[in-house]
């Protein structure tokens, strides 16, 4: 068997922590042959060897675009990934026409797969391999892109970093796509966004510089002279795992008004800014040592007037738009695009099953990851209703679909010219939203979404929930609206909404005088991590006095649902702002937010002590609150007063000192000099090609492994049978059909390639799918039903002890007679 094969993990990642498992993947290789490895650019490649099959179709160079014409009539092998089958030439039928444009080029899409992300469409489509597949879930931002709308509503353009591999390619209707390749070539000219982050040093392996690219640009596009904190905010969804955040922003700090210094940090005498370009001073007796890793005069000027512009007759299509409803079918999925309420509602009641989507940021990670297919997506973006903002007198009322970046800039406008009092709600939902996700999630994830996923760590319902929120719900026969307070959510993951129901709206009221609102989130990393415990706090008091008039405690990560601590809340009401109360609400809280010991996420004692700190730092922040109204309370000890500070990070600084090359040495001699990685302009335009970046062979398979989902277990069957009956299945790999060893290891030869019968962690490799695309390979594997008996684990030294669970051979020293030595000794310590 010579043909060539594309390695994926099928399991999901963990979100938020970084690359995972599909990182890892694409590996090419080809059966029947042990090819050697190569590592590159932080993929693994197996070289094809000469088991490859014929030649390769001829790639699509990065940044050439197919144009309308070529769409309508050629379908290369790439086609098969579009679809998830075969090449399909065909249109479906009753499906739309998909018009959007990429690089200024527009696109006339016919065959639009609901199923399909922008990533997939880009990559395999039109070749633009630039853009990076890396975590495929929202979280390292390896695929960020920029897209650019005109709002008819406001007449604006907008611009926004998105997450490619979440975008919904259907979503994408009078849209201009911005990659990496768009912006500058190595054989054009680099766009500063890109020549900065290289010759900064920002660009190691390279694979996370497309992303950090464009999320820089899409920043610079709305803003060209950013503050720090605004770039440090458009970088919270960008991970980098080798070159390091510090060239990076040592380089893009260049663009900001307030640049940023070591702060004096580095060295004993000086700050680095006092020496022009950022280099500090080296001292008399430090000639040998210098920081200058770069000089900005090589950089070339960034002129924000000499940016592509958006496309005139994209312009003049959302102009002059006559809003129509828009349906694509795709082999498992439709996508029904309504543009009247009216027309959602009826839609939903014919279809009670449909999901809703807007951002795709659940949704996506459940198709991708948790094998759910949804037949009938119905996507709000074009319905009015969903995605206005009205001001009322009690409120603002947010339409489901406005997304959370939409949302925060609202509440910030009107945080600005409200009275503080009237604003406590909305600046806890801003304090909630600086932790959530990363910008790319907040562009695209609704307000709605987060709601109704009802997620028992969600971010913003502890808010919502204390602040007692109101949602409008409506069905084609009419509106009901329902308070969010522990009614709303019945389950995990469920809501009252019955099926033919969606969202339309949300208020978010304003605080009262005597009100004071807090929101803490606490995750394992600050920023775009998920939350260990979610907390919001509302206290109102009878005005002039600390006596507690109403109180609401919002927990989320305490039980499958966000909760509300009732019985605290009931016990406190009506008491003093005090000691005592404290007293009263940490014992009652300690026995009402419980946890059974194997709660799914762990951290029992930690989770449940949370609750009870985070109390304490409300408890605190009222009390300086009410102090600073003139209410007579006890004082905040000096020790206890950071705990009312809310945490905000300091802008970064930072140096670098290095051994300086000796007075009067050659320039051509680069030894010792801070030379940039040669590649590093090719990776910042996305023009430098990695193992998944090579083009598609002809009849090349895909080969997704089945992994454990148990630590410690017999496998005691493996049922195949249902992962046959699906598409582009050719056949399985697993330990009895390895014909030479199943052995394996660095050194010694410890270790089996495909799990023989037991496996020993969660992930141990079990065997292999091989398929005709990757989706066909990774689907396939999922369906995979393998059944376990679970071994008892030895995690302790004691445990290892007791089982006599020793590496072999057990290796000792000895010298004399240890056993006689310790009889004859007159003091034993053990
Ligand atoms: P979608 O995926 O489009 O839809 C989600 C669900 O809501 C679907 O079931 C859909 O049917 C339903 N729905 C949406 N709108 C309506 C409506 N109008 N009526 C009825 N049903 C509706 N969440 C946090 O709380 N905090 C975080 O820090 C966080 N970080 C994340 C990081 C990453 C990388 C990712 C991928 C997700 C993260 N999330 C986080 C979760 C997610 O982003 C939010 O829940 C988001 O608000 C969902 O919005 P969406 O528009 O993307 O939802």
């Amino acid at each position: 068997m010579g043909r060539a094969i594309r390695v994926s993990w099928a399991g999901g990642g963990g979100r938020g922590f970084g690359l995972n498992r599909n990182t890892l993947g694409a590996v090419v290789c080809s059966l029947g042959s042990r090819p050697g490895r190569e590592k590159q650019g932080g993929e693994r490649r197996v070289s094809p060897g000469a088991g490859g099959l014929g030649p390769a179709p001829e790639p699509h160079q990065p940044g050439s675009l197919k144009t309308e014409s070529m769409e309508r009539t050629e379908r290369s092998t790439s086609g098969r990934e579009m679809n998830g089958t075969m090449a399909d030439t065909k249109t479906r039928s009753g499906s739309d026409e998909l018009i959007f444009f990429v690089h200024g080029k527009k696109i006339v899409e016919k065959n639009a797969d609901p199923e399909m992300t922008l990533l997939t469409y880009l990559r395999r489509k039109l070749g633009l391999t630039g853009t990076k597949l890396g975590c495929a879930e929202g979280g390292c931002g390896a695929c960020t892109v920029m897209l650019s709308r005109f709002q008819t509503h406001t007449q604006q353009l907008l611009h926004y970093a998105v997450n490619a591999c979440l975008a919904p390619l259907c979503s994408l209707h009078l849209v201009a796509v911005t990659t990496v390749e768009g912006i500058g070539s190595v054989a054009r000219k680099l766009h500063p966004v890109q020549e900065r982050i290289a010759k900064a040093h920002g660009s190691q392996c390279g694979f996370c510089t497309p992303g950090i690219v464009m999320s820089m640009y899409a920043l610079l596009r709305n803003n060209p002279t950013p503050k720090m904190a605004d770039m440090e905010e458009a970088f919270q969804g960008n991970l980098c795992r080798c070159t390091g955040y510090r060239p990076i922003l040592e380089g893009y700090k260049t663009f900001t008004v307030n640049g940023g210094c070591c702060g004096s940090r580095g060295r004993e005498n000086g700050c680095c800014m006092t020496n022009g370009n950022g280099v500090e001073k080296t001292s008399e007796e430090d000639v040998d040592e210098t920081t200058a890793l770069f000089s900005t005069t090589d950089f070339a000027p960034f002129d924000p007037t000499q940016e592509v512009i958006f496309p005139p007759e994209l312009m003049s299509l959302s102009k002059g738009q006559r809003s129509h409803s828009l349906c694509f079918h795709g082999d498992r999925a439709m996508w029904l695009q309504p543009d009247t309420l009216e027309e959602f509602l009826r839609l939903k009641w014919k279809h009670p099953d449909a999901r809703v989507v807007v951002g795709n940021t659940e949704v996506g990670i459940e198709v991708k990851f948790k094998n759910m297919v949804y037949p009938v997506i119905l996507a709000p973006s074009f319905i009015p209703e969903l995605n206005s903002v009205t001001h009322t007198e009690d409120g603002v009322v947010f339409g489901a679909a406005c997304t959370l970046s939409h949302m925060g800039a609202v509440l910030r406008q009107t945080v600005e010219t409200l009275p503080p009092h009237r604003t406590e709600v909305f600046l806890a939902v801003l304090e909630q939203l600086r932790w959530f996700a990363g910008q790319q999630i907040r562009n695209v994830a609704a307000v709605g979404g987060n709601i109704m996923t009802a997620s028992p760590i969600s971010d913003l319902n502890p808010v919502f929930m204390a602040a007692g929120c109101k949602l409008t719900l409506m069905d084609k026969d009419g509106s009901r609206v329902v308070q969010m307070d522990d009614s709303f959510f019945t389950g995990y993951r469920r809501t009252v909404l019955r099926p033919p129901e969606i969202l339309v709206s949300i208020e978010i009221p304003y605080s009262q005088k005597t009100q004071f609102v807090s929101a803490f989130k606490q995750s394992p990393r600050r920023e775009d991590d998920i939350s260990i415990v979610t907390a919001a706090m509302s206290v109102t008091f009878t005005p002039g006095t600390n006596i507690v008039e109403d109180l609401r405690l919002s927990y989320g990560g305490m039980a499958a649902t966000t909760v509300l601590a009732k019985r605290t809340a009931n016990r406190l009401r009506g008491r003093c702002w005090g000691e005592e109360l404290l007293q009263e609400a940490c014992s009652t809280l300690a026995e009402e937010m419980t946890l059974d010991p194997s709660v799914p996420g762990g951290m029992v004692t930690y989770r449940r002590t949370l609750t009870l700190s985070l109390f304490y730092k409300f408890y605190l922040t009222v009390l300086q609150k009410l102090q600073q109204q003139g209410v007579n309370v006890e004082e905040v000890k000096s020790d206890c007063v950071s705990a009312t500070e809310l945490y905000h990070p300091q802008t970064p600084s930072s140096v670098q000192i290095y051994q300086a090359v000796p007075k009067g040495r050659s320039q051509d001699d680069v030894l010792g000099r801070p030379m940039m990685h040669l590649s590093a302009m090719k990776q910042a335009t996305g023009e430098a090609v990695y193992c998944d970046d090579v083009p598609l062979y002809e009849n090349e398979l895909y080969l997704s492994l089945i992994t454990s989902s148990k630590a410690h277990a017999r496998i005691i069957s493996v049922d195949t049978s249902a992962a046959e009956r699906l598409p582009g299945v050719v056949c399985f790999v697993f330990a009895d059909d390895i014909h030479g060893s199943n052995a394996t290891g660095p050194v010694v030869y410890d270790e089996s390639v495909l799990a023989d019968g037991q496996v020993t962690c969660v992930g141990h490799i079990i065997g292999a799918v091989v398929a005709d695309t990757q989706l066909h390979a990774q689907r396939a594997a999922k369906a995979v039903k393998i059944q376990y008996e679970e071994l008892q684990p030895v995690v302790t030294i004691q445990e290892a002890i007791a089982a006599q669970s020793f590496y072999q051979p057990i290796r000792t020293i000895q010298k004399g007679d240890p056993e006689a030595g310790f009889k004859q000794a007159d003091h034993v310590l053990e």
